[in-house]
């Protein structure tokens, strides 16, 4: 059975990944003990970012993010445009880049549609 942790840490402090992976193992061990003997498979990722960009009030909130057409390229993700958070932004902004890339002649439907079928 797969068994996932994790620990969310402010990215403007990032704690030590070795007392992490010690906190979440001692935390199994109450919560589960014996989990070592059947373990099959043991990945851990330290440091995973979760967010590509903190919307701060300082930063501008949403509002204050970069949107999605950059001079020479489109941009999308989860720190793109004003609209939405994590993969609601991811989405939002791939929508948006999509749209002015079509609105500026700089893609057409069949070619979206042959990349998006590849
Ligand atoms: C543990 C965890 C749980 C989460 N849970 C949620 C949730 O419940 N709901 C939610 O909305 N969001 C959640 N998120 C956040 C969500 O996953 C991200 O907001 C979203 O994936 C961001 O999408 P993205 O396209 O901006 O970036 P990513 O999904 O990170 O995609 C970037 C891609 O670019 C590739 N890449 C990077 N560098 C290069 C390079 N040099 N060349 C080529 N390719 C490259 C990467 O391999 C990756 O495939 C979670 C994230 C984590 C880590």
């Amino acid at each position: 059975m797969p068994c996932s942790l994790r620990v969310s840490s402010d990215p403007r402090r990032p704690g030590d990944p070795r007392e992490d992976v010690r906190d979440l193992e001692d935390l199994l061990d109450t919560t589960q003990s014996g989990w070592r003997d059947v373990l099959i498979r043991h990945q851990y990722l330290p440091c995973i970012e979760a967010l590509g960009t903190l919307p701060t009030a300082a930063g501008g909130g949403f509002a204050g993010r970069p949107g999605p057409r950059v001079p020479g390229i489109y941009v999308a993700g989860d720190w793109v445009g004003e609209e939405g958070f994590l993969m609601g932004a991811s989405v939002a902004g791939a929508l948006r880049a999509a749209e002015l890339a079509l609105d500026d002649g700089a893609l057409e439907w069949g070619e979206m549609a042959a990349s998006a079928a590849r």
